[in-house]
């Protein structure tokens, strides 16, 4: 018999893909613009120019043969160099090459990242809403995902947290910009995160890893603050991705950067090494590695997103809605005006409100919206909206 696993990861799409591949039918049926989208994780941002000229130039200007080679296996020692400077230069942190590993994205980043410290049996926590992704890659890893609670406003809940450290918590995965909920981590939660696995390692001996999951680390309004973790914690590695800060979620390309404070640093990234050896994800797409080199420190431009995100958390507010409103990513994190969010989500589909329940995020009794669409596509999806909210009243 063939892994059951694999199989039944094979055959159980996600909810989100679900619906998405429903709005793709009904887009057929009755027209593009008359459903209004908001389920996948999708840039509406365009890329900077500077990638569509730097991709020019590297494929006409380079060497082809140089250009799509094989890179080594943790990636171009020269674009490592580079993140490493640009990590520097933004952190004060003193990341070398060879504390980065580049990837197909923050998924292979995790991915990695999981298989290198987990042993079979170990635990790993984080905090609910949660990208549900994290029970499969960290169930692959031979480990068991545990979600704590946040409190109201979406920050974790540090005693609840404390609570739920046992001598088989291997690692935490922290993600702030959140998806779904688009909270940013203040400074206090991350510090007090970090000083209860200080207490326990002292009580117990136990060291655990903090992973911080960054795919949204630039996608931040109104100056809000992103605590970079390795500031603040040594046993730390940051799994990143430029899918969402240069909209380039196709491309699959990202990194790993391994906290060279660590008491076991070059363990950990020959670990990394070796994971990505392992599940074969040695060698990210070449161009692209080269590519990133070229356009460090270059974002999309979020103030669409910022107009987004006020002119729906407004509108929503305003139809008596209760919204999260978030700091960052481009998720809307909605409480069903009833108990169960899927019957919500269900009532919005009749008005072509495509939302995701937030069930598979851990957290019951909410919906995420996804609102890295246009904005003329916010603006007509307002009547839907409000005649939902009136079918509440
Ligand atoms: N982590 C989070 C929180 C995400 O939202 C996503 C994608 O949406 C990923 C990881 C995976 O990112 P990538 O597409 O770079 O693999």
């Amino acid at each position: 018999m063939i892994n059951q696993t694999n199989v039944n990861y094979g055959k159980t799409r996600s909810v989100i893909r679900d619906i998405f591949e429903y709005g793709k039918l009904r887009k057929a049926e009755i027209g593009e613009e008359n459903v209004f989208d908001f389920s996948l994780g999708n840039p509406s941002v365009p890329s900077p120019e500077e990638v569509r000229t730097e991709l020019i130039k590297l494929i006409s200007e380079t060497d082809p043969v140089a250009l799509h080679g094989y890179t080594s296996a943790q990636g171009d020692f020269s674009v490592r160099k580079a993140v490493a400077d640009d990590l520097n230069a933004r952190f004060k942190t003193n990341f070398t090459a060879d504390s980065i590993y580049m990837t197909c994205g923050a998924a292979a980043s995790l991915c990695i990242t999981l298989n290198a410290l987990l042993n079979a049996g170990d635990e790993v926590i984080t905090f609910a809403p949660f990208f549900p992704e994290y029970a499969v890659f960290t169930a692959n890893a031979g480990g068991t995902l545990k979600a704590v609670e946040c409190d109201k406003n979406f920050q974790p809940d540090i005693e609840k947290f404390a609570a739920a450290l046992t001598e088989k918590t291997k690692a935490v995965i922290i993600n702030s910009p959140n998806n779904p909920s688009g909270v940013v981590y203040t400074e206090r939660v991350i510090k007090s995160v970090c000083a209860a696995l200080e207490k326990h390692k002292k009580n117990t001996g136990n060291r655990i890893y903090i992973i911080s999951d960054e795919p949204y680390r630039e996608l931040v309004f109104g100056g809000a603050y992103v605590p970079f973790i390795m500031n603040y914690y040594s046993e730390s590695v940051v799994c990143y991705s430029f899918s969402k800060s240069l909209s380039l979620p196709g491309e699959r390309i990202g990194y790993i950067a391994v906290n060279n404070a660590a008491e076991d640093s070059k363990e950990i990234y020959a670990a990394v090494c070796g994971a990505g050896r392992a599940l074969g994800y040695v060698c990210a797409p070449a161009l692209f590695q080269q590519l990133i080199k070229r356009v460090l420190g270059k974002t999309v431009d979020v103030s669409v997103y910022k107009m987004n995100r006020d002119r729906l958390c407004a509108a929503l507010t305003s139809y008596g809605f209760d919204v999260v409103k978030p700091d960052g990513a481009f998720y809307l994190f909605v409480k069903s005006p009833g108990p169960d969010a899927n019957a919500f989500a269900e009532r919005a589909r009749a008005h072509e409100l495509l939302i995701v329940p937030a069930d598979s995020f851990g957290v019951k009794g909410y919906v995420r919206i996804s609102y890295c669409v246009s904005p003329h596509t916010i603006e007509k999806s307002l009547p839907a909206f409000k005649a939902l909210a009136d079918e509440y009243k």
